[in-house]
C-alpha cells in the first residue's frame, strides 16, 4: 500500500457539493482508502498573471489516501472524477468545476510531463500547503516543512492565505 496526498480544488458550480462527491468517488473506488481529508478553505483564484479577485473564489482541500494502484494509475482516477465533475479543459489555470492534484506519492520523485511528483507547484501554493497543515501539521515536502514554507508564504503574501472556519461549512 501506498500513501498519497490529493488536493482538491473547484471555482465553478456547488464548489463544496463537488468536492464532497469527488472524496466519496474516492473512497468508493476499491483500491483508494481516503484517511483523513482537512476542513474547506477558500482561496482567490490565481490566473498566469496573478490573483484574480473577479474571478469566482477557490474552495480547497487535501486528503491523504491509501492506495494499491500506481502514480499513474491514481492520476487516471483523479481525471475521470474531474470528468465526471463536468471539468472543461481551456485556458491554463482557469475556471473549474474540480482539480484534484497528487501533491506526494510516497516518496516518489518523477519529473514526467504527464505526472511530476511532488507536484512542482505545491511548495509555493498556500491553498495546499494551509489545509494540508489541518491533516498532517508535521509534514515535509523536499526538505522542507510544510509548516515552514506556509509561514514565510503567509508571511510575503498575506493576501494568498486562505479562509478556513475549521467546521468544513464554507460553502
Ligand atoms: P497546475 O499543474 O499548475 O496545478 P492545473 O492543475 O490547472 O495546473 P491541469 O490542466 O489540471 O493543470 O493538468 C495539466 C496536466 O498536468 C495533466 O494533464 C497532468 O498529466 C499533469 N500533471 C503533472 N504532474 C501532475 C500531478 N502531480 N498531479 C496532477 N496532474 C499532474
Ligand atoms: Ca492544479
Ligand atoms: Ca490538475
Amino acid at each position: 500500500m501506498s500513501t498519497a496526498v490529493i488536493a482538491f480544488g473547484s471555482n465553478l458550480g456547488n464548489r463544496a457539493e463537488i468536492i464532497g462527491v469527488a472524496r466519496a468517488a474516492l473512497d468508493a473506488h476499491p483500491s483508494i482508502v481516503v484517511e483523513t481529508m482537512s476542513p474547506l478553505h477558500e482561496s482567490v483564484a490565481i490566473k498566469p498573471h496573478g490573483a484574480d479577485e473577479s474571478a469566482p473564489a477557490y474552495l480547497n482541500a487535501v486528503a491523504r489516501v491509501r492506495t494499491d494502484l500506481s502514480a499513474e494509475q491514481l492520476l487516471e482516477e483523479l481525471m475521470r472524477i474531474e470528468r465526471e465533475s463536468g471539468r472543461e479543459r481551456h485556458e491554463r489555470w482557469g475556471d473549474r468545476t474540480l482539480d484534484l492534484d497528487i501533491i506526494t506519492y510516497d516518496d516518489l520523485t518523477m519529473n514526467q510531463r504527464h505526472l511530476t511528483l511532488p507536484h512542482p507547484r505545491a511548495a509555493a501554493r498556500l491553498f495546499v500547503l494551509e489545509p494540508w497543515l489541518d491533516i498532517e501539521p508535521g509534514a515535509n515536502l523536499g526538505e522542507q516543512s510544510i509548516a515552514q514554507l506556509a509561514g514565510d508564504l503567509g508571511s510575503a503574501h498575506p493576501a494568498a492565505r486562505t479562509r478556513s472556519n475549521h467546521s468544513g461549512v464554507i460553502s
